[in-house]
């Protein structure tokens, strides 16, 4: 595998081509992010990434890209715990104390915030109908949604924080099955998926909840963006070994097929190296050689301001250049998610 670089003038405004010697397909062109009007407006759309929606406090309606339409989160940590501190993490956590081996808590003294089941239960009896019957497309922050995103594709367990800290994470998952049943949906119609960055997964409480999950025909989205262990301190900071992330992965795979998502971005105008996207190809070759199954990668940049401005989006053509490597390397199927944060070149 061959990077070819530029860094044109802007120190974000960078375009690679990667070239696979034995690759027959085709590689993307090295030319600048272009992007119509139309598409413009449903990148907007899917920065906007409240999570509470009108008087609901647990359950948020958005319009997600990598669910290519609506997705019913469900906001498991109120209290913003989560054993990573990605660098591109919009949720604000700088009132937080560092902890135990450096693991960042909420503020001492402080009410833990917990969801509360029944009042999530009873906002998911009001929601699903409301989409079901598809009143949603009317209120206002959806009214503008285009036509191909106006489809259910989810409920969601994901939020402020890793959902899988929640102690009661199989109860929620029990609840949400029921939920969708009573609104009607099948399995096949509405998913039900666990965005997770994976540190958990080894709990017994947490595998308890994900048996459920595999039951119901649900989806793992786990999250797993660097193909090293330094790379994965510098994007994930955390003190949970990458070896760890690495097993969890592989033994939860071996169980049920899972979904790998990464996300890939530009650190102060720099995207992964060739090496780490490499070592990154061989994590999930791993996975596969271990009897992991993988549905699928869900290939992906920064699409929402992160708090630091070094953190930026990765242009399209380097991101689906760095697809098609995967594709390659591994065989497996990668959709690619772009974002526009930081691409001076986009929007022309
Ligand atoms: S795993 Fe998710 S919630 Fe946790 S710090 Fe990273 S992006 Fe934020």
């Amino acid at each position: 595998m061959v990077l070819i670089g530029g860094l044109t003038g802007q120190p974000v405004d960078i375009y690679f081509r990667l070239d696979y010697p034995n690759c027959k397909a085709k590689v993307p062109d090295f030319e600048p992010c272009l992007r119509r009007e139309t598409h413009y407006h449903t990148v907007r759309n899917f920065s906007l990434h409240p999570r509470n929606w009108r008087e609901f406090k647990w359950c948020y309606p958005v319009i997600a890209r990598r669910s290519k339409g609506l997705s019913l989160g469900i906001n498991l940590n109120p209290d913003r715990v989560c054993t990573f501190d990605c660098i591109y993490c919009e949720v604000e956590r700088s009132d937080f104390r560092l902890g135990k081996g450096q693991v960042r808590l909420p503020p001492l003294g402080q009410v833990r915030p917990m969801i509360n089941l029944e009042e999530a239960r009873a906002e998911m009896d009001q929601l699903l109908p409301l989409i079901r019957e598809g009143h949603i497309w009317q209120e206002a922050e959806f009214s503008t949604v285009p036509l191909e995103l106006r489809r259910f594709n989810d409920i969601a367990f994901s939020g402020n924080g890793e959902p899988t800290t929640y102690p009661r994470f199989s109860e929620a998952v029990q609840l949400v099955v029921e939920a969708r049943s009573k609104a009607g949906y099948t399995p096949e119609e509405v998913k039900i998926v666990l965005i997770t960055n994976a540190t958990q997964l080894h709990r017994p409480q947490v595998q308890a909840g994900l048996r459920l999950l595999d039951k119901a025909k649900g989806e793992i989205w786990a999250k797993l963006d660097a193909g090293t262990p330094e790379y994965y301190s510098q994007i994930d900071r955390t003190n949970v070994p990458y070896k760890r992330v690495l097993n969890n992965i592989l033994e939860t795979a071996r169980q049920q097929p899972l979904n790998i998502q990464t996300c890939m971005m530009c650190i102060q105008g720099v995207a992964p190296s060739v090496a780490e996207i490499e070592a990154y190809c061989k994590r999930l070759t791993d996975f596969l050689d271990g009897g992991g199954q993988i549905k699928m990668v869900q290939l992906y940049t920064v699409a929402r301001r992160p708090p630091h401005q070094w953190v930026t989006s990765l242009p399209d053509t380097t991101l689906n250049a760095i697809a098609e490597g995967i594709k390659v390397s591994t065989g497996l199927a990668v959709e690619t998610y772009g974002g526009n944060i930081g691409v001076t070149s986009i929007l022309t």
